[in-house]
Order: C-alpha cells, then sequence, then structure tokens
C-alpha cells in the first residue's frame, strides 16, 4: 500500500506512531511531521482533548472521529479509560448522539438497510468489505434507550454496543458489523427535521415488515454462516419477541434488552443477597414496567428460583409481580393482556398503579424497567422502606433523564437502609457524612462476554442457561469490599477480565447444551478466552 493509504485506512493508520523504519519502507517520508509519538503519548494527547471538550456530544464526536482515523488508538483510549468514556460511547450520550444523528453523521460506521433495499439485502451485505463478520448487533429503531422511536438514527445503538464488544469483550473489531433496517419512523419531529438520514415515511408493519427482516436473516446465514451472533437490540416490545421466538430456532441470537439485562439484572440480586440475607426464593419482587426488561427479568429470576429452590417454574413466578400502565398485573385482566405478559397474571385484587401496588404486595425488592423517569417518587419509597429494613431499589430505565429515582433521592428516601442499583451511571453521594455509592445494572457487564463465549466455542444456537450460567460467574466477582461501599456490581474497570470469565462459563454451558461446534474443548476454557482477546496495541509494519 503507497503511504497515504495508510494513513487514510483507519484500521492502519498510527498517525505520528509511525517508526522511522516504516516511513522508510511504506513510502511515508514527507507525509508526517518529522515527530514521533510512541501509542502511549497519542493516547494521552487524544485523552487531553477529549477532556478539553464540556458538552459530552462533543465528546462523543471527537471519539467517532477518532474511531475513523485510528482504529487502535480508540480502542486503546477506550479500553484504558473505559468508566470515563463508557457513558460518552454507550448510554448515556449515545442517545443524545442518536437524537442528533442526522445532524452529527460524517461517515458510515456500519449497514443501512432499508426497504429500498427490498430484494437485495444480501447484495448490500456483500458490499460490506469484511468477509468474516462473527458478531452482529441489529436495530430498527424503534424503541431507543428509554427515547422511543428514533427510526434509522438508532445506528448510533448498534455501533456503540459493537465498539464495547470488542473494548469490553475483546472481539476483533473487523469481525463485527453493525446494522439498522429502516422500515420508516412514527416520530413526527424527525420526519419534519430537513437533516434526518432515514426513509421519511411512516413505518411498515405485518407482512411488509417480517419480510424484510426475514430477507435480512436468511442473507445473514447465508453470507457468514451458522456461527455468526446476531443480537437484537431496542426493537419495540411487539417485535422483539416475536422475533426472538421465530429466529431463535434457526440462527444464533439473543436479544439484549429482554435477555442481556435479565442477565445482568439477576447477578445484581444475587450479589446483594448477603447485605439483605435469605436466598433469592426468600424475596418478593415487584416491577414497574412489564416490557422487555421487566418480563425479562422476572422469567430469569423465576428460573433461577425454581433451580436453586426445586420449585416449579409457575411456582417461583407467583413471587413477582409486575405493573404496567394500567396498574397491576392480575388475572382478571388476562383476555386483554400482550402474551408476554400472561405468565405473570397472578391472582389478586386489581391496583391501578404502583403505590397502590407497593401497599398491597409489600415487595422487598422493587424494580423500575418503565421508560419513565421520576416514577419512584417519595411515596412509593418511604412506603417500601416502612416494611422492609434493606430494600433493594433497582432502577433500570435509561437515559440518565428516564431513571425512575435518583441515587441520592433513593438513599435520601431510605436514610441510607438501602441496596440501590441504577441503569444509568450515579456518581457516589454523601448524605450526613456518610457515602452512598451506586452500582451499575449495565448490560455492557454480560453481551460482550456471551459474544465472546459464542464466538470462542463456535456456538451455533443461544441457549438459556448461558444466561444464568453468565449472571451467576458476574455475581460471584462481587468482593465483601465492594458490597461494603454498598456495590453489587464489581468495578468496571476490570471489565476485560470480567468479559473473559463470563466467556469461559457461557462457552462451558455451549458445550455441556451440544450447541459448540469448536473442537476439541479447550482445557482451560478461562485461559483460552483470555488469549483469545484483542489487544489494540499499534502493530509494526514490515
Ligand atoms: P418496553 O418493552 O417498551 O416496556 C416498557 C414497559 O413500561 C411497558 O410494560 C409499559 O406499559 C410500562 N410503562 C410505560 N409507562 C408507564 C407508566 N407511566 N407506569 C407504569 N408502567 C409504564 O421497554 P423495555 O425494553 O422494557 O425498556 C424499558 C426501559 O428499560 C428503558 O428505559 C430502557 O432504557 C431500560 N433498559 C435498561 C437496561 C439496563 O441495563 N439498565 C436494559 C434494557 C432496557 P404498557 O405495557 O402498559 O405499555
Ligand atoms: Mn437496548
Amino acid at each position: 500500500a503507497s503511504g497515504c493509504e495508510l494513513l487514510r485506512d483507519p484500521r492502519y493508520n498510527k498517525g505520528l506512531g509511525f517508526t522511522e523504519r516504516e516511513r522508510d519502507i511504506h513510502y511515508l517520508r514527507g507525509l508526517l511531521p518529522p515527530a514521533y509519538f510512541s501509542q502511549d503519548l497519542l493516547e494521552a494527547r487524544e485523552l487531553d482533548n477529549i477532556r478539553g471538550y464540556e458538552d459530552p456530544l462533543q465528546k462523543y464526536v471527537a471519539m467517532m472521529e477518532l474511531s475513523e482515523r485510528n482504529e487502535r488508538l480508540f480502542y486503546k483510549l477506550l479500553i484504558d479509560h473505559v468508566e470515563e468514556l463508557l457513558p460518552i460511547v454507550y448510554t448515556p450520550t449515545v442517545g443524545e448522539a442518536c437524537q442528533k444523528y442526522g445532524l452529527i453523521f460524517r461517515r458510515p460506521h456500519g449497514l443501512y438497510i432499508s426497504l429500498k433495499e427490498k430484494g437485495r439485502v444480501l447484495d448490500a451485505l456483500r458490499n460490506w468489505p469484511e468477509k468474516n463478520v462473527q458478531v452482529i448487533v441489529v436495530t430498527d429503531g424503534e424503541r431507543i434507550l428509554g427515547l422511543g422511536d428514533l427510526g434509522l438514527q438508532g445506528m448510533g445503538i448498534p455501533v456503540g454496543k459493537l465498539s464495547l464488544y470488542t473494548a469490553l469483550g475483546g472481539i476483533r473489531p473487523s469481525l463485527c458489523l453493525p446494522i439498522t433496517i429502516d422500515v420508516g419512523t412514527n416520530n413526527k419531529k424527525l420526519l419534519d427535521d430537513p437533516y434526518y438520514i432515514g426513509l421519511k415515511q411512516k413505518r411498515v408493519t405485518g407482512q411488509e415488515y417480517d419480510s424484510l427482516i426475514h430477507e435480512f436473516m436468511v442473507a445473514v446465514k447465508q453470507e457468514y454462516g451458522e456461527k455468526v451472533l446476531v443480537q437484537f437490540e431496542d426493537f419495540a416490545n411487539h417485535n422483539a419477541f416475536k422475533l426472538l421466538a421465530k429466529y431463535g430456532r434457526s440462527h444464533l441470537v439473543f436479544n439484549d434488552d429482554i435477555q442481556g439485562t435479565a442477565a445482568v439484572a439477576l447477578a445484581g440480586l444475587l450479589a446483594s443477597l448477603p447485605l439483605t440475607g435469605g436466598t433469592l426464593a426468600d424475596h418478593k419482587f415487584l416491577f414497574l414496567g412489564a416490557g422487555e426488561a421487566g418480563t425479562g427479568i422476572a422469567e430469569i429470576i423465576a428460573m433461577e428460583i425454581s433451580r436453586q429452590g426445586g420449585i416449579s417454574l409457575e411456582e417461583a413466578r407467583t413471587k413477582i409481580s409486575l405493573v404496567d400502565s394500567k396498574g397491576l398485573i392480575v388475572k382478571s385482566r388476562l383476555e386483554s393482556l400482550q402474551h408476554f405478559k400472561r405468565d405473570w397474571a397472578h391472582e389478586h385484587e386489581p391496583c391501578k398503579d404502583l403505590l397502590t401496588s407497593v401497599k398491597a404486595l409489600k415487595p422487598t425488592v422493587l424494580i423500575g424497567t418503565s421508560g419513565q423517569g421520576q416514577t419512584f417518587t417519595k411515596e412509593v419509597i418511604e412506603a417500601l422502606a416502612s416494611f422492609n429494613k434493606k430494600p433493594i431499589i433497582m432502577a433500570l430505565s435509561n437515559p440518565t433523564s428516564q431513571s425512575e429515582c435518583t441515587a441520592e433521592q433513593a438513599y435520601t428516601w431510605t436514610k441510607g437502609n438501602c441496596v440501590f442499583a441504577s441503569g444509568s451511571p450515579f456518581l457516589p453521594i454523601t448524605i450526613d457524612g456518610k457515602t452512598y455509592y451506586t452500582g451499575q445494572s449495565n448490560n455492557a457487564y454480560i453481551f460482550p462476554g456471551i459474544g465472546l463465549g459464542c464466538t470462542m466455542s463456535g456456538a451455533i444456537r443461544v441457549h438459556d442457561d448461558m444466561f444464568l450460567k453468565a449472571a451467576e460467574a458476574l455475581a460471584a466477582l462481587v468482593t465483601k469490599e465492594h458490597l461494603n461501599l454498598g456495590l453489587v456490581f464489581p468495578p468496571f474497570q476490570n471489565i476485560r477480565k470480567i468479559s473473559a470469565h463470563i466467556a469461559a462459563a457461557v462457552a462451558e454451558t455451549a458445550y455441556e447444551k451440544g450447541v459448540a461446534t469448536r473442537l476439541p474443548k479447550p482445557a482451560d476454557l478461562l485461559a483460552y478466552a483470555e488469549s483469545c482477546q484483542y489487544s489494540p496495541s499499534f502493530r509494526q509494519y514490515r
């Protein structure tokens, strides 16, 4: 390649990091200023630049620009400063980036498959420059975080998630493919926005929608084979459950909003048990929000209780209740309930809202998965604290603006007597001289390890037990020291190690369930997982 091509290709470009010898043999003389910067110095310089921006969205744009210019430097920076930069490339900032994607769009970071590509989806996949793809994250943009329908501008989510597959899980960037399927948007604001970059039409539904998705799923398998992992992301729940059930039988798929969220929340609950006492089966769970996240978490809790306690899944489910926009889900509502809520319709008086339900059911665990900010009100939390010594409160809705309550509210209203975890990050807070920390129930703990576990074992199907095992592996990494601070998740800075542990547990399950194809099975799966992880250090070019 000519020197210019090397500089222009983000996969190979090292900028001032090209050595003297590389400049000699790769026709770079004169194309660069004479200074040589080590990767560490380049990294420090990028970090200074990023920190110089006050607005998180500017930081986001700077990070994306870096990834378009120097891929290894981008990943090195993200890995080394993951706690600082994760909220930039992922929730909450990625939410704002999606809202303004048309404005900040510079270069495509993934594939756009719209209704215009109908009948030609395979051709579109073939235009992607990488032939070996192992992980796809795909959205149709209909329910981006808690922000609703952002149409094609949801692309920020697959792009962000896949950069985490690499940075946190260690999957090589060339193996990752972000995709947005554009079937229109019902977001009036975007339809009227001159900078909107998607199709300016209402969403298609029914047969037309299903056939584009089906063409896509068939093309994916045709082009990338049996072992490509497809993660469904931020689909509205009326499609999400259907797609998962339909393609779970023929493809290696999972839905992170349903299953990834479930695993990470379960891990937080398992880790909380030493703080509250008792077993998982001793708790009583109430959810605000009965969609993908709510029912997904509810189901994995029931599975875990049933496994631990030797009781049936049906009996385990009776310990869990959910409230949706119409109130408590009860038997008398059965006829009108969406199918994914039906398992949760227990015999009980109707309750019109959360507060009434809390008072009637007296739960020990309250979980927010409603996408509605400020719904864990003072009354709700005080009621919860009135009959629990140490309630568990998880406010999981993202981004921060949609969080059911803030850390400060949870700790203040329970007088410091709760276990609190949230979906979006909260800084430590001090009340009456005591400092409280908030663990982040962040899917990013789980999905990169799921991806690595599937790819390293050559899994061809995802099994429910992979999520249970992933949750147990994550919970096992929470130490006494973390718990003493109130943290029910391990610190993020160890995420690559955490992902390797989860990957090993997932791979083990793949072999046990007979869905792994990589043989022979490595003797030490943890060591093997670590050996598979991508390193972003600059390579020497000869
Ligand atoms: P979803 O499938 O659309 O479900 C939302 C649920 O909330 C529905 O059951 C809805 O009721 C209910 N709801 C909405 N407004 C309500 C209100 N005012 N009172 C009571 N219930 C209300 O969405 P989802 O995928 O589950 O996501 C929900 C939230 O969880 C989002 O903010 C998302 O960002 C967050 N999330 C967090 C994580 C994490 O790791 N922290 C992971 C995934 C998702 P109806 O069914 O009656 O409409
Ligand atoms: Mn999501």
